[in-house]
């Protein structure tokens, strides 16, 4: 049982104060040896950021090139700036037997979920995840607690995230984020299944 098999794309996305990086961080724990798509973004790195580590800081011009080359399986606007998957840190990695985790906006997780339906590889290996809040109550208090954003942009990021929760259905899994260590360990959960599923393994596998 020594054929390769392909990795899997591991796609979480909700809205922005949910707590993609809080459960992404704990994941990391459980899983020191998992891949994160590092994004190309147009935003400025925040104090600690590093390049090539967080993400990968470009220029708008040098962002609109690498589109234009088709460099990118999604890109989306956020907030003012454009952010984007290379197809190089999910399909090289994934053929090379490597699990990718991916923590795109909700935008950007339908840009691949419509490129899958036309590309065989993309359907074999992505799992999509949406983390919810347990209310929207909550959301707003974690949006506040974060204490990075003003009350108008607040409400905006409310309304915006009743808005990308509707595409629930679009997604495989839903995990509420209200006790983080469980909604860690249920991300952790998808992550093992996906590695066990029989579509990522070639015909001769058992020969
Ligand atoms: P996102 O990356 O989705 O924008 P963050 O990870 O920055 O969200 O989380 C937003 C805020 O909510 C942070 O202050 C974080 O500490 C808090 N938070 C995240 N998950 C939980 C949780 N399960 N319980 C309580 N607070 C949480
Ligand atoms: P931040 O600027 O706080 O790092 O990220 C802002 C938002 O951009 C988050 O919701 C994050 O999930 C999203 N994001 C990060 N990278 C990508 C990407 O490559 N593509 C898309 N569509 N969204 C991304």
């Amino acid at each position: 049982m020594t054929a390769k098999k392909l990795g899997s794309a591991i796609i979480i996305s909700g809205p922005s104060g949910v707590g993609k990086s809080t459960v992404c961080a704990k994941v990391r724990e459980a899983f020191p040896e998992l891949k994160f798509s590092i994004s190309c973004t147009t935003r400025k790195p925040r104090p600690g950021e590093v390049d090539g580590v967080h993400y990968y800081y470009l220029s708008k011009e040098e962002f609109e090139k690498r589109i234009a080359n088709g460099d990118f399986i999604e890109y989306a606007r956020v907030f003012d700036n454009i952010y984007g998957t290379l197809a190089s840190e999910v399909i090289d990695r994934v053929m090379a037997g490597e699990d990718v985790f991916l923590d795109i906006d909700v935008q950007g997780a339908i840009q691949i979920q419509e490129a899958a339906e036309k590309n065989g590889l993309l359907k074999k290996v992505c799992e999509f995840i949406i983390l919810a809040p347990p209310s929207f109550e909550t959301l707003e208090n974690r949006l506040r607690s974060r204490a990075s954003d003003s009350a108008e942009q607040i409400e905006m990021r409310l309304a915006k995230a009743r808005y990308e929760l509707s595409f629930f259905r679009k997604y495989n899994y839903l995990v509420v984020n209200d006790d983080l260590e469980t909604a860690a360990a249920n991300v952790a959960a998808i992550i093992r299944c996906a590695g066990l599923r029989t579509d990522r393994l070639p015909e001769d596998y058992l020969k």
